[in-house]
């Protein structure tokens, strides 16, 4: 645990007491502030009593004096409207902060040099943070990771000076984290996402450019008009840019090329890695991923050659275009992460001749987007809610079956795959929510790979 001593003998005010909220609360009490929890849920709240941390009714708290209201990144800062704590903490002036916020307070009063890369962006955060701690542990760095991708990051081992954080941020709690200033800020990519959470995307895309601000150097994603803009802007600034593309080529950046990443200056190739075979890092969209990756460990010193083995040994994450087995030339890949028609068109593009596993609880405009990925598909097996509706879209240009649930959906898809003989994939890319038949995408995952793992002559793929 990181004990928050920077906020020693304050006054705190703590609302939101899920996982991360309760890590922050234990921080804050640890180190020492004068604290009250609050939830609008009352089991959460006696949970926190129940564990000695100071509950009370935040409606009946005296704001006067309070020096900060921490909120749990779930809780609506602005949209779609504010919730009562924080409008609470604006009457009375109170600045409302995050764990982020008292993370980066911590290191810059304990160990200021503590290398800290921060990632944002619309997708791949996970990937790209898991892969640079990856890359900095294979290379014999001490190194944390936490932040969005599921560890509060309170939770971490104290800053130390040659202790690396990676921190996955969501745009919530960039929204409250002030004064993030990593040493690498990256912003992947941005396209509209929950603006119901941030109104425009003008907004969103503002909070985003936010964690660059005081980064010592940005790593930026040009691919697309946002991203672009803000790496002018932030050069313009005189702020230290390394640019990045899955798409085109840069004068000076790195960028994504045939399975290849390159690291270019003043237009000449300065250095080249190879993604090609490198299964977790299989598709263009995660030749964006590594190419911050890259840049962001360069910045840190590491060599090519750390560089290109930790690429190499990157097991990847669960759930995203997961490798589970091979059955002879057959693949199966879970990638039950993608929980919408976007996510999934990344693993159809991965791969050809697919035995699609797809159906849940239908997201808006089903698999229509999906249209110029068909070809791939060679049948497709479809699931709960949403199978009458994809059966609709796919029609009679494409081969499929109403399987109705994962276990029908999985026996058949891998029986039909293994018939040809040839190298093919059975793909769980649900392009929907997983309510309808499970608790969530990760328990919906488990699930393909136990019934992968027990289908006859399989060899199943163990994480590193
Ligand atoms: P996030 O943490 O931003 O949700 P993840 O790394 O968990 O992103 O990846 C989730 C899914 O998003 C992946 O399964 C993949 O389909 C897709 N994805 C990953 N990286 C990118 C990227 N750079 N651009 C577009 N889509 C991506």
């Amino acid at each position: 645990m990181i004990p928050a001593t920077s906020f020693s003998g304050k006054r705190v005010a703590l609302f939101g007491l899920g996982g991360s909220g309760l890590a922050t609360a234990r921080a804050l009490k640890t180190g020492g502030a004068d604290l009250t929890v609050f939830d609008d849920n009352p089991k959460s709240v006696e949970a926190a009593a129940s564990e000695g941390l100071p509950a009370g009714d935040l409606h009946a708290l005296d704001w006067r004096g309070v020096d900060a209201l921490v909120l749990s990144p779930g809780v609506p800062l602005t949209h779609p409207k504010p919730h009562w704590a924080a409008e609470l903490a604006r009457e009375a002036g109170v600045p409302i902060i995050g764990d982020i916020e008292i993370f980066v307070r911590e290191r810059a009063a304990t160990s200021p040099r503590a290398p800290f890369v921060a990632i944002t962006g619309t997708n791949g955060k996970s990937t790209t943070t898991a892969l640079i701690a990856h890359c900095l542990a294979h290379a014999g760095r001490d190194t944390q990771l936490g932040g969005n991708i599921g560890v509060a990051v309170l939770t971490l081992e104290p800053p130390a000076p040659e202790r690396h954080y990676v921190v996955e941020c969501s745009s919530y709690q960039i929204d409250l984290a002030p004064s993030i200033a990593p040493t690498v800020g990256i912003l992947l990519n941005l396209s509209p996402d929950h603006l119901d959470r941030h109104g425009t995307m003008e907004n969103y895309a503002a909070i985003k450019a936010r964690l660059l601000k005081d980064a010592g150097t940005a790593v930026i994603g040009v691919d697309d008009e946002y991203g672009a803009g803000i790496a002018d802007w932030h050069e313009s600034e005189g702020n230290i840019v390394l640019r990045i593309s899955k798409e085109k080529e840069l004068e000076d950046g790195v960028y994504y090329r045939d399975g290849t990443l390159v690291v270019a200056r003043d237009g000449a190739t300065v250095e080249e890695y190879r993604l090609t075979g490198i299964g977790s890092l299989r598709g263009r969209h995660n030749g964006q991923n590594a190419a911050a990756a890259v840049a962001a460990l360069g910045v840190l010193g590491l060599s090519h050659g750390e560089i290109q083995a930790g690429l190499e040994s990157f097991p990847g994450l669960v759930h995203r275009m997961e490798q589970v087995a091979q059955a002879g030339p057959v693949l199966f890949v879970n990638d039950s992460k993608a929980t919408n028609a976007d996510a999934a068109a990344p693993a159809l593009a991965s791969f050809e001749r697919i035995h699609w596993i797809a159906g849940g609880l239908p997201k808006e405009g089903g698999i229509a987007p999906l249209e110029p990925l068909f070809s791939r598909i060679a049948k497709a097996y479809l699931i709960g809610e949403a199978a009458p509706a994809f059966a609709a879209t796919l029609g009679e240009r494409i081969p499929y079956e109403i399987s109705g649930t994962l276990d029908v959906a999985v026996e058949n898809a891998a029986r039909d795959a293994a018939r040809s003989g040839e190298a093919e994939v059975v793909l769980l890319s649900p392009a929907c929510a997983s309510f309808d038949q499970f608790r969530n995408f990760e328990v919906r995952g488990e699930r393909f790979r136990q019934l992968v793992e027990a289908l006859p002559g399989v060899d199943v793929f163990r994480k590193g």
